[in-house]
């Protein structure tokens, strides 16, 4: 598929700030539930969500091509990239269509904080995989200092859980800090109580849009025409509860009490400008595994954090999304190799996206280095090793264009002291 791609130049009649996220190079989709209003597809432009479903009740986009567009139910890779199309044609400086109808537009740009976006597409499976491979090394470091950092299978295999795909949020919603049975290595029998370390972590995500026929494979090649776009995903964690739960089988209720994500779809159409070749694979994968060229991307990650008594957010950590061993098209290829198919709707998640450096960690746990290295807060001179109560966690992303950024906004979420 030949993704369109908006020029460098390109400019929109709707007022877009230099830095935002939403420029008309970018055109994400969300859902929104605007007040009195029905639940509808919106586009991000600048400050502003515009409602399809507005536009398709004034004749602006033909209900022929795209009569359903009060959610993504009726979308594939090829339908959203045709409608984000049409939908800069409508937004472009030079096309009076919309801009010259003020009755419309009026009703069309919903400031985004009234637009009360949603989980856009409520996912039907919630797939987690391990990708970022300097979070995998530091891990390793962590909790078996005496073996290889990486185990024997992370380069041949992309290491993954299936989680739970009912506590998936969208950014905003409030944590409550789960309840966990957890063992210090010092006592006789575990205890069961809040989660003294509570965690983030970074990753990125994608949405399935088309889905595949059960006991056949989707290849390295295909794996992308599945997708509708990329997202922020915060995979909270407690780590007290993880280190005595995952023997043998893997992560369970230290990360299914919630995911946040952020709230808007970036297309692969536009994110094509920030395509990269990504790490070296080394050993050469199997052959149905092998790597497409250019399936990484120069993605920006910020992690930032606010205490309640903060008035303003710190940048805690710097990473990007090329720091993944595997893409995202290989995760996929891999997933289905065993003839498990794909749904409209699944949500897959890249894995925690570190850095090298110290200050590039996407989880706590990497920060304050397993608790000793506490981070300080600047602003109030407090620290911290674990999240507390009251604390807001703000993940960004973005690639940076020739003059444009094309972001994904924010996947936010406050911790909630745990209810009685
Ligand atoms: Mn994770």
């Amino acid at each position: 598929m030949k993704p369109f791609v908006v020029p460098a130049t390109a400019k929109s009649w709707v007022d877009v700030a230099a830095n935002s996220d939403f420029p008309i190079q970018n055109l994400p989709f969300g859902l929104a539930a605007p007040k009195g209003r029905d639940e509808t597809m919106v586009v991000a432009i600048g400050d502003y969500a515009l409602d399809l479903l507005i536009l398709l009740d004034n004749g602006l986009i033909p209900e022929s091509e795209f009569p359903l567009l009060e959610s993504f139910i009726d979308m594939d890779r090829e339908k959203l990239s045709a409608l984000r199309q049409w939908v800069f044609g409508l937004l472009t400086v030079d096309d009076p269509r919309l801009r010259d109808n003020k009755t419309v537009w009026k009703k069309a740009l919903i400031p985004i904080a009234d637009a009360n976006l949603q989980v856009p597409i409520p996912p039907v499976a919630f797939v987690d995989f391990y990708s970022g491979v300097h979070h995998a090394r530091n891990v390793g470091q962590m909790f078996r200092p005496q073996g290889d950092p990486l185990l024997p299978n992370y380069k041949w295999i992309p290491i993954g859980y299936n989680g739970r795909a009912n506590t998936v949020v969208v950014s905003g919603t409030e944590i409550i800090r789960p309840r966990v049975q957890t063992k210090a290595p010092d006592v006789e029998e575990p205890a069961w109580g809040p989660s003294r370390e509570l965690d983030f972590e970074l990753e990125m995500g994608y949405y399935i849009g088309t889905g595949s026929e059960m006991g056949r494979r989707v290849t390295v090649t295909k794996a992308e025409e599945h997708m509708l776009g990329l997202v922020l995903v915060n995979d909270w964690s407690a780590r007290d509860g993880q280190r005595w739960e995952y023997q043998p089988l893997g992560p369970f209720l230290a990360k299914s009490f919630a995911t946040t994500i952020s709230p808007w779809i970036v297309t692969l159409d536009a994110l094509a400008p920030f395509r990269i070749e990504g790490m070296d694979q080394d050993p050469t994968p199997l052959p149905h595994l092998t790597r497409t060229p250019n399936s990484h991307f120069d993605i920006e990650l910020r992690v930032s954090l606010q205490s309640a008594k903060m008035k303003k957010p710190q940048t805690i950590a710097k990473s990007n999304m090329k720091h993944l061993y595997w893409s995202i098209a290989q995760q996929v290829a891999h997933q289905t190799s065993n003839g498990t198919p794909l749904d409209m709707g699944d949500l897959y998640a890249t894995g925690t996206i570190s850095g090298e450096g110290q200050d590039e960690a996407g989880s706590m746990l990497e920060l304050s280095w397993k608790g000793d290295r506490p981070i300080k807060l600047d602003e109030t001179g407090e620290s911290r090793t674990f999240l507390e109560d009251g604390d807001t966690v703000i993940l960004e992303g973005w690639g940076q264009g020739d003059g444009f950024r094309v972001g994904f906004g924010q996947a936010s979420g406050k911790v909630k002291s745990v209810t009685k």
